[in-house]
């Protein structure tokens, strides 16, 4: 360490000098200057190293925490500009027309819920109530998705984000044309890579197929976790299989046990 400046505080040692150089920085933007006090070989008898116009005196760590208090809450800027960005992939898909699908839409329907997202679910494309309403999973479908989500997780709807692999209703509710997924598929990605969720539920095959880049069935796929580099992801049933076989409505209730305990660990 040689003459290396040091000063301690709760057990952990830091440079002195980034100290400083940091302390320079909050008075830039406050306009305020602090005195700044070094104890170079921890001996307990301090030298002053600056004085100040106002003759303010100062512990360091106090005043960088109160200084560091006043500003905005990284937080909350995280997610405001994560929604402005969410805002803007959801005015190009209310417009899109990079495929037939626009022709026989009503609306057009973005993904829908919280900017910061642990966990977001993606199902196949929007039914009737949601091509009327241009919102996600608010028919019988998205009550049941609702209802795992709400009684097994604990969560609300704004909790997490929910969002479709293709985002006009294909008509008489048809499973989407292969060009169809390739056409839309770039929109969730934008939206995963915005959200940087921990864990993307993949709903019914379609959405499995196309997240995991798989030709394979469900009954293989269902119930399993697979990592990937940006975020890792469950398949299971989609909700409207489940309202139409209700038999499954167990398993599909333990998939998502599953789902709480992968939080969990
Ligand atoms: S389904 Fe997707 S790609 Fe096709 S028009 Fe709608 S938003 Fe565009």
């Amino acid at each position: 360490m040689g003459d290396e400046k040091k000063t301690e505080k709760a057990g952990s040692q830091i440079n002195f000098d980034d100290v400083l150089n940091f302390i320079e920085f909050i008075e830039e933007c406050y306009g305020e200057q602090f005195i700044i006090k070094e104890d170079k070989n921890n001996t307990g008898e301090e030298k002053e190293r600056r004085n100040d116009n106002k003759n303010k005196s100062a512990g360091i760590f106090e005043k960088i925490m109160d200084e560091v208090s006043k500003l905005p809450d990284p937080y909350h800027i995280i997610r405001e500009e994560k929604q402005r960005m969410l805002k803007d992939i959801a005015e190009r898909i209310k417009v899109c027309k990079k495929c037939e699908l626009w022709k026989s839409r009503t609306n057009a329907v973005p993904g829908d819920g919280n900017p910061n997202a642990q966990i977001v679910f993606v199902g196949e494309a929007p039914g009737y109530e949601e091509d009327k309403r241009g919102k996600p999973f608010v028919g019988k479908s998205g009550k049941l998705l609702m209802k795992m989500i709400q009684d097994v997780l604990g969560l609300r709807r704004e909790d997490v984000f929910i969002t479709n692999i293709v985002r006009c209703r294909p008509p008489e509710n048809r499973t989407p044309e292969k060009e169809e997924v390739s056409a839309c598929l770039n929109y969730l990605f934008e939206e995963l890579s915005v959200i940087r969720p921990r864990l993307v539920v993949a709903l019914g095959a379609p959405a499995a197929k196309a997240i995991l880049g798989k030709d394979e069935k469900i009954s293989e796929m269902r119930g399993k976790f697979y990592t990937r580099p940006e975020f890792t992801v469950f398949v299971t049933f989609h909700p409207a299989f489940v309202v139409r076989n209700p038999s499954y409505t167990e398993t599909l209730e333990n998939d998502f046990k599953k789902i709480k305990e992968f939080f969990e660990s």
